[in-house]
């Protein structure tokens, strides 16, 4: 065996190939491509370093790299995102599941706590993530999860079975309300609509543009579209008492409030995510 062949050499230079093509977490994402080839966790690479990867590993490791390079992000590329400690599948009908999105699920539940939550409606679900994340904690919970895109509901559908959440859940496809019975109350209203201003989308990082889905980022003209449709509508489906929580993008959450206490939402508040 050559030292060319060990495990912790293939890191090395595919981190080296990443890095050189301009991507930050170089190493993190040769770790996960790695491990997903050799279908181990993350955390077992560091067990085997100095062991010979097979060549037939090699050569498929490679062919993810390359995908790599392109900026095809990670979680295309291996099928999956972990978000609020859950596996999530993920497709290119999907938006990637953020680690800032887990603030909307933590403070949803925080302002929940001790009050019974019933029905949650979860708007544009993409993956499933928050509702699915939600509904895993809220045991006796049930959820609504509408989303246009027939691709992302299936995902969402698959998300659900695999968590065993599928009795919990029903789907809808539609736009935004549209779908949903007009007498239909919930508990929980959540979402993390498409809010990036259509004149900033060619701004986006190549990942994000060229890969992840438009509909689930370009928020039109101003990016509040979908918070202006919101407002007008969710009053509507709140249950006395009920919650509507939203993510918003960066300096937004000013004009989003205005908006939801124009339409008569009591006691809006905003939280910072981990981006700030
Ligand atoms: N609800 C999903 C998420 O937060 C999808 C959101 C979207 O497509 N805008 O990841």
């Amino acid at each position: 065996m050559s030292v060319a062949d060990t495990l912790l050499s293939q890191l090395k230079a595919a981190e080296v190939r990443l890095a050189l093509a301009g991507i930050e977490t170089a190493r993190l994402d040769a770790e996960i491509l790695m491990a997903h080839v050799l279908g181990c966790p993350r955390m077992a690479l560091y067990g085997k370093l100095t062991a010979a990867v097979p060549q037939q590993a090699v050569s498929e490791f490679d062919a993810l790299l390359s995908r790599r390079l392109t900026c095809e992000p990670v979680a295309y590329i291996t099928g999956e995102q972990e978000f609020w400690s859950l596996p999530f599948k993920v497709t290119p009908d999907t938006l990637i599941p953020r680690p800032d999105t887990e603030t909307l699920v933590e403070t949803v539940l925080r302002q929940m706590d001790g009050l019974p939550v019933r029905r949650v409606l979860d708007l544009g679900t993409g993956s499933g993530c928050i509702l699915l994340s939600l509904l895993h904690e809220l045991r006796d919970a049930l959820g609504t999860a509408v989303d246009i895109s027939a691709g992302a509901l299936s995902v969402a559908k698959e998300n659900a079975v695999s968590l065993d959440l599928q009795e919990r859940v029903e789907f809808f496809q539609g736009s935004w309300f549209a779908p949903l019975d007009k007498q239909a109350q919930f508990d929980v209203i959540v979402s993390n609509p498409p809010y990036i201003p259509s004149k900033d989308m060619a701004g986006l990082m190549a990942d994000v543009r060229l890969y992840e889905p438009g509909s689930a980022l370009d928020g039109g003209e101003d990016g509040l579209g979908p918070y202006r449709l919101i407002a007008d509508q969710a009053p509507a489906f709140l249950a006395p008492g009920g919650l509507l929580a939203v993510e918003v993008g960066i300096h937004q959450a000013g004009d989003v409030m205005a908006l939801f206490d124009a339409a008569g939402l009591v006691g809006t508040g905003k939280v910072k995510d981990l981006g700030g």
